[in-house]
């Protein structure tokens, strides 16, 4: 079944110029590429797309670091997607995330892990939402 999710360059991925590698990795792996933005987010924006993790240790760090700098967002398309997707960036620790994975190959950190993806169907449309307008997705 077609899918949609969220994607996400963090901060450290697009100092460090790797755009092209991650989305080269998505396309060479059957997902479409639908949409996508470049844009900072404040720490407002910041705190409200990461607010499932307000409660947690590590939540003010992580709304820092991403606030650090630009991000790219793009929508994925394709069969399975959500999955697929998780499985190209690895576990969240880039020291537990399987060979060839995003994380894995360029992650510094648990925090400093280079990408997002959205975590289930739900999580998906509403984080979509948070970046797009359907008139700049482009289904095909
Ligand atoms: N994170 C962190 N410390 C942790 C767990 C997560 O700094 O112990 C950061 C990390 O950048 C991660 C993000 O918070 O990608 C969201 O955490 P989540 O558990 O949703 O991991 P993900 O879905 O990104 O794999
Ligand atoms: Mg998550």
């Amino acid at each position: 079944m077609s899918e949609r999710t969220l994607s996400i360059i963090k901060p450290d991925g697009v100092a460090r110029g790797l755009v092209g590698e991650i989305y080269r990795r998505f396309e060479a792996s059957g997902l479409r590429i639908i949409g996508a933005r470049m844009t900072r987010l404040d720490t407002q924006k910041a705190r409200a797309f990461y607010q499932a993790h307000r409660q947690r240790p590590f939540y003010d760090d992580l709304v820092a670091y991403m606030t650090s700098g630009p991000i790219m967002a793009q929508v994925l398309e394709g069969d399975n997607a959500i999955q697929r997707n998780r499985e190209l960036m690895g576990a969240t620790n880039p020291a537990q995330a399987a060979v060839g994975t995003v994380r894995a190959d360029y992650g510094e950190s648990i925090e400093r892990n280079v990408v997002h993806g959205s975590d289930g169907p739900g999580a998906a449309r509403e984080e979509i939402d948070f970046f797009f307008r359907p008139d700049d997705l482009h289904s095909r």
